[in-house]
């Protein structure tokens, strides 16, 4: 059997270590917002190359406090249009509905599958924010929305949930400093993933900052002295602790995953599998990597019966999902045809040689 993503594998070449900063913790007694979060938003802030990061509960919590924040300082209002690519995660979209803004939905560039510059520009006309979502760890084109952003006077923010360390190749600078604010998540299985629930924000904007801090705590900076309605959504101490020691070899376990995206786009070889787009740069950290088939059902079934593990990124577009039936009446054909299309192949930094070679063998085969 060849695991989409061992877990347990990824996370046991830092069981010392995990245990060390347990014991600390343990000793310390100091569990939320103590020193190891604060260390953590430092280094992950300079990772990315951003002023500031602020950690909090997890992805939806970072992408939602985004929002508030914004309407903290009156840059958003109830009501306002966020564009929004429809083939995501549902967090994105539950993020602006959390935030009481409208989600515009469009259709991605199906070459990228990311938010396209092709889209009809009339729609950011009256929308207030864009949110590029880096989909499956590919960037999505910053440098233009940049541009968009500006033109059309919109917040541009990143969904930054699953592209931890990419770097554009044009603009030279990493996810979470290609915007106005980005939202991470540290969910197990991300690029970068605690042993529980995470997230975090980058941005440069210090006003934003002073807001998020209020906002994930309460609305207080001072115990018992509330200034807004906040909401409780910190970083877990623990996790932040461990994410400082798994953020190490995330560079590295970025490069592992990019060398088997290209063994591969080499190695698979088979008309019935559209393979991804992939430029070769460290634009993509591949958190997923994504085939299309057109029979679906019979190349799941054909996975199974070779103890290939797979997942589907995903399986229902948001807009059709049973909790968002009032959005049903978007009519998004390619969202929906990129929904019945895409399988996600075994990726992980600690797949063997033999795991691809066999990967590969079997696709040729199908
Ligand atoms: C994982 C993910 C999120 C949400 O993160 P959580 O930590 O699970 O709340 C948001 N957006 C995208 C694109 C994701 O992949």
């Amino acid at each position: 059997m060849i695991k989409f993503l061992d877990l347990h594998k990824i996370n046991n070449r830092f069981r010392e270590d995990f245990q060390a900063s347990f014991s600390k913790s343990l000793d310390d007694a100091h569990f939320i917002l103590g020193h190891n979060v604060t260390n953590f938003e430092n280094e992950f802030a300079a990772y990315c190359g951003t002023k500031f990061c602020v950690g909090t509960a997890n992805g939806l919590d970072a992408l939602t406090l985004i929002l508030k924040g914004y309407i903290q300082l009156g840059k958003l209002k109830r009501g306002d249009k966020v564009v929004v690519p429809a083939n995501t995660f549902i967090a994105t979209i539950l993020s602006i509905l959390h935030a009481e803004l409208v989600p515009v939905l469009v259709e991605p560039d199906p070459k990228t599958y990311n938010i396209s510059v092709d889209t009809d520009k009339t729609i950011f006309v009256d929308a207030k924010a864009i949110i590029m979502v880096h989909l499956y760890g590919q960037l999505a084109d910053a440098e233009n929305f940049k541009k968009i952003a500006k033109e059309f006077n919109c917040l541009l923010i990143e969904d930054a949930a699953q592209a931890h360390g990419g770097i554009s190749n044009v603009m030279h600078l990493k996810a979470g400093n290609l915007s106005d604010a980005a939202a991470f998540s540290f969910y197990p299985s991300k690029n970068l993933g605690a042993l529980g629930d995470g997230g975090a924000i980058t941005t440069n904007d210090k006003e934003l900052v002073e807001a998020l801090k209020l906002l994930r705590n309460y609305g207080s900076k001072e115990k018992y002295n509330n200034k807004i309605i906040g909401f409780n959504s910190r970083l877990d101490d623990m996790q932040a602790a461990f994410l400082s020691i798994k953020l190490k070899t995330l560079d590295a376990d970025n490069d592992i995953r990019r060398s088997i995206a290209k063994a591969y786009l080499k190695g698979i070889n088979n008309t019935k599998i559209k393979l991804p787009f992939y430029d070769g740069s460290k634009n993509h950290i591949f958190y997923a990597f994504v085939v299309e088939v057109d029979d679906r059902v019979g190349f799941t079934e054909f996975l199974r019966k070779n103890e290939i593990e797979y997942l589907i990124h995903y399986p229902i577009p948001p807009h059709r999902q049973e909790a968002l039936q009032s959005f049903s009446y978007f009519n998004l054909p390619l969202t929906e045809k990129i929904h019945k299309r895409i399988i996600s192949l075994p990726m992980s930094p600690v797949m063997t040689e033999e795991d691809i070679q066999t990967v590969i063998r079997i696709l040729n085969s199908y």
